[in-house]
């Protein structure tokens, strides 16, 4: 079975904590997203290869991405946003490229990768973006850009919207919520 396309737009996670996995994305500093960001990264090689989780090739439930997919994704993610950041950082309020994350998740054959390999990647992505990140000083977090779809950002909201979505998926794997930082 297929896994249903996410076409929901979760800007609303800037406005409201999520009801699903706790995160409140207005409740933290936007200087600590780096030291979030590695956090996250640093709980994923249990979920991916520890050896009380076998099971990181196997799906859940039949519309619900295996541990090993969500890894997958959430270095594309860190991947992808780094590249927007790079990108709001060097032009003038410019329009990211679009991405299609659950055609990636197909063409990239998310299911069959190494979860050892996944999760060095996902480290290194990890380290790239909260590198960047660590290297925004004043009015740049004020500095912006869109995506394809409209939806426009500063680089503080970008942060506080990018740190969503790894905790979320986290909270896919494990069941455990966000707690308040
Ligand atoms: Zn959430």
């Amino acid at each position: 079975m297929t896994i249903v396309p996410d076409t929901k737009d979760w800007t609303w996670v800037l406005e409201r904590p999520c009801p699903e996995c706790g995160f409140d994305t207005s409740g933290f500093p936007v200087e600590a997203v780096p030291g979030m960001i590695l956090a996250n990264a640093a709980a994923w090689p249990q979920v991916l290869a520890g050896p009380g989780n076998p099971g990181a090739r196997t799906r859940p439930e039949p519309g619900k991405w295996s541990p090993l997919e969500y890894g997958c994704h959430v270095r594309d993610v860190f991947l992808r946003f780094d590249q927007r950041l790079e990108l709001m950082l060097s032009q003038d309020d410019p329009l990211f490229p679009n991405w299609d994350q659950d055609a990636t998740a197909v063409q990239d054959r998310y299911g069959e990768q190494d979860p050892a390999e996944v999760t060095a990647q996902l480290r290194r992505a990890a380290l790239a973006i909260a590198g960047r990140f660590e290297s925004v000083t004043g009015g740049q977090w004020q500095r912006t850009g869109s995506r394809s779809d409209g939806a426009r950002f500063t680089v503080e909201t970008f942060a506080r919207y990018l740190m969503h979505d790894p905790v979320h998926h986290l909270y896919d794997v494990t069941g455990r919520r966000a707690v308040a930082t």
